[in-house]
């Protein structure tokens, strides 16, 4: 099974196919900077059909009721795991990466042990990355195959003490849970903090992002500062906007869905080129490299503008793994021997 995209040579078996899966927004944290307004699992999202769309069109109204169904803001309301594992699994033998992003998805931890159960022992799923607050017992996921899965795991110094934060990274690195990084947030309030949380994880070998904060408080020298001491050049450009992706060349909408909590996806990018996953009818990806449709790859999302020609990574399908190497090498911490195997430089 990869572990590279080998994008300009594709396997016979065709291209791997990314999910980018946004699959809640319930999350039992607050935080001032979070996309996200309604943290609620009971949110729903507003079905866009109105009476003149029927009216001119009677099928519309199948549409409104079969939406009406499936527009909860977290996908096992919409769905029971196992719909959606079918789902996936419906790609075999086509390699499937997964980035579950966004909300806190642990906090279902019934429903999401079942989908993880089900995922980690399909043999095309070969990575799966998910963001997580981290505020679950490793306990309740009993049987999981953690050797498949990676955490982007955040701090976040308003929600939790550090100490805490510290002891749950150690419980879940003693049940075998991959940690590819923590990652914190640069916010012009919680600057000071980062040299902090970085310190406490060293004894752990677990990494510590600093991430670019995107929001409306205005940026501080002392955050471009940190930003460029700690991440790659690249990446403060284009997360603070500095440079645009506007027209360069981009390989995710090339091998990426983006995929909502309600069962639907598109094409990476092209909201307009969509279909429903639930039902497997996906509308092709593009062949190749496409210009970048956006006016700006700036959410953040390191796993989404890394396919950028100019970027140069997403070459590695643990695009988090392939990003923290990036960092450490640019901080100084990574040598690349002439075997081209990684070793820490002190
Ligand atoms: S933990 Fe993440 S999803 Fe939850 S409120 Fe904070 S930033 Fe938003
Ligand atoms: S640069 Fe970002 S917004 Fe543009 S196509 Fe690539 S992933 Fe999409």
């Amino acid at each position: 099974m990869g572990t590279f995209w080998a994008i300009d040579n594709p396997t016979p078996l065709g291209k791997p196919v990314y999910l980018r899966w946004l699959m809640t927004e319930y999350c039992n944290y607050r935080c001032t900077y979070c996309f996200f307004e309604n943290h609620s699992r009971d949110h729903r999202y507003p079905v866009p059909v109105t009476r003149r769309d029927i009216l001119r069109n009677p099928l519309k109204l199948l549409k409104l009721i079969k939406d009406k169904r499936r527009n909860s803001c977290h996908a096992f309301t919409n769905f029971s795991p196992s719909r959606w594992a079918d789902a996936f699994e419906r790609f075999f033998p086509q390699q499937v990466v997964l980035s579950i992003t966004d909300g806190e998805p642990f906090l279902d931890r019934t429903n999401f042990r079942a989908l993880l159960l089900r995922l980690t022992a399909m043999k095309h799923v070969v990575h799966i990355r998910t963001d997580t607050n981290g505020t679950w017992n490793p306990l309740f996921f009993e049987g999981v195959d953690w050797r498949k899965i990676s955490l982007n795991l955040s701090y976040h110094p308003s929600m939790i003490p550090l100490e805490m934060f510290t002891k749950a990274v150690k419980e879940k690195l003693d049940r075998g849970v991959q940690i590819g990084m923590v990652n914190y947030v640069l916010a012009p309030l919680q600057l000071s903090f980062f040299e902090k949380i970085k310190d406490a994880m060293v004894p752990l070998g677990v990494f510590v992002n600093a991430n670019v904060y995107v929001g409306p408080m205005t940026q501080t020298e002392k955050g471009y500062a940190l930003y460029k001491k700690y991440t790659p050049l690249i990446d403060v450009t284009l997360r603070t906007n500095e440079i645009h992706s506007t027209g360069e060349l981009c390989m995710y909408p090339a091998l990426a869905y983006d995929l909502n909590p309600m069962g639907y996806a598109n094409v990476g990018c092209f909201p307009r080129i969509n279909g429903d996953f639930i039902a497997s009818r996906l509308p092709e990806r593009f062949s190749d490299r496409v210009p970048c449709p956006a006016t700006a790859c700036n959410c953040g999302c390191l796993d989404k503008y890394a396919f950028l020609k100019q970027v140069g990574r997403g070459v590695k399908m643990d695009l988090l793994e392939e990003y923290v190497e990036a960092c450490r090498l640019h901080r100084g911490e990574y040598v690349v021997s002439r075997t081209g195997e990684g070793s820490h430089a002190a």
